[in-house]
């Protein structure tokens, strides 16, 4: 027998704060998902392109893998830098050379680690970094780190160019003739709410500041666009030499990982400084090796038909949904043109048990609630793939139609 001790105060604190929350609907807990076989009713992935289960993807992991052994080893500055990881970094420079004036690109392990990474290298005590208040939890720790290390931070209204543009003047005003920089950060399309920034009137003050701008394009890269070069494609943004695009390779490129790209002054000054990037060992060159052929696949002709696919279904769902909402007055649809689909319902309990009703059908749309999102604007957020059909739809609005006639 075990001698039962006293339990260690430490565990009792967790566990309150723990019931606590269970309490006020707001405990998050872990799922196991089987992508491979629950893909169709997955409306929560990232996998915009349905990239993460194509077969000539899964065939270049195992080619990847044959070829060089499953682990880099090292970080990239030691010995972690492969052949892979420098054709991954040269075809994403490629990919970006119309949007970004000199292109070089820099693999990260993990977008989180990229927005740290850039944050943290670039902004000392003479820097100002200007947020958008709705930013990536990423961004807003890289803030809090730079922060630490002397920079100030200021948020602005979410794309609120007025606020922004106040914000720049006040901090320029004050830090008059000092040697002040500044660094404007906003996401490309926005997690939550599934809009795009207002990236040409930012850049406009990015240029009249000469500030440098930091456009965390997660959602956006292979998603919007022509040729799939996301955010800065969409809103036809003029190259500029202080532009620093973020892209993260586990959403529309179906892998995992992440990259920097900017001008070569730029990126020369992150491999000495990223910290992120120099004390982490590097992704397993065979993904990387994987990411080459999602990185072809995304610019070229299959990319092209996915992203046109993806619109289509992205139509297809907001007119059901708004022909629910006609019936629902508490409800509201935001209005979002990318995959990310807000179904506003008001109260965590209201989103809760839709987003239950529908897991026990079958059906897996996530209850986004605060502290995620503001009070009040509990939601259900539907996410779609080009490997969706009509009819995965179709069901799937039949379904909610169905749970709302009972709320
Ligand atoms: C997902 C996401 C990240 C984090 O990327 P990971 O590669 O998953 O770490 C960063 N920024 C934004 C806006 C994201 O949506």
């Amino acid at each position: 027998m075990i001698d039962p001790q006293p339990q260690l105060p430490w565990l009792l604190h967790l566990q309150q704060q723990t019931d606590q929350r269970e309490q006020n609907g707001l405990l998050r807990r872990v799922r196991c998902v089987d992508t491979a076989t629950q893909h169709q009713r997955l409306f929560c992935s990232n996998d915009y392109l349905g990239l993460s289960q194509h077969p000539s993807l899964v065939a270049a992991m195992q080619e990847g893998a044959n070829r060089y052994g499953v682990g880099s080893c090292a970080s990239h500055l030691i010995s972690g830098h492969s052949p892979a990881h420098q054709a991954l970094e040269a075809s994403i420079s490629q990919w970006m050379q119309q949007r970004i004036a000199n292109a070089q690109t820099l693999a990260f392990s993990t977008g989180y680690m990229a927005n740290m990474g850039v944050l943290t290298a670039l902004a000392d005590k003479h820097t100002t970094i200007f947020s958008d208040r709705l930013n990536h939890a990423s961004i807003v720790d890289g803030c809090r780190l730079a922060a630490a290390n002397g920079a100030t931070v200021r948020r602005y209204r979410h794309a609120d160019v007025g606020h922004l543009s106040q914000l720049l003047a006040k901090d320029t005003a004050s830090k008059n003739g000092s040697q002040q920089r500044s660094i404007i950060v906003t996401d490309g399309v926005f997690s939550m709410d599934g809009d795009i920034a207002p990236l040409p009137a930012v850049l406009q003050l990015a240029q009249q500041h000469s500030a440098l701008l930091v456009v965390d394009d997660a959602h956006g890269v292979g998603v919007l666009g022509a040729n799939g070069q996301g955010s800065l494609e969409h809103t036809c943004l003029p190259a500029y030499q202080g532009l620093i695009l973020i892209g993260t390779l586990g959403k529309a490129a179906g892998v995992g990982g992440a990259f920097v790209c900017a001008h070569a002054d730029i990126i020369a000054h992150l491999i000495q400084t990223a910290r992120s990037y120099i004390y982490t060992t590097a992704q397993p060159p065979a993904v990387a090796h994987t990411l080459c052929h999602s990185v072809t696949l995304m610019q070229g002709e299959e990319g092209r038909a996915r992203r046109e696919q993806l619109h289509m279904l992205i139509q297809h769902l907001r007119d059901g949904l708004t022909a629910i909402c006609a019936q629902q007055p508490a409800w509201s649809l935001l209005p979002s043109h990318t995959p990310i689909q807000p179904l506003l319902v008001g109260d965590n309990a209201s989103a809760l048990k839709l987003a239950q009703g529908l897991l026990k059908a079958g059906w897996q749309v996530p209850a986004i609630r605060p502290p995620t999102v503001p009070e009040g604007s509990s939601r259900l957020r539907f996410t779609l793939h080009a490997a969706h059909q009509l009819d995965d739809i179709d069901a799937l609005l039949e379904q909610l139609h169905h749970l709302s006639l009972s709320q």
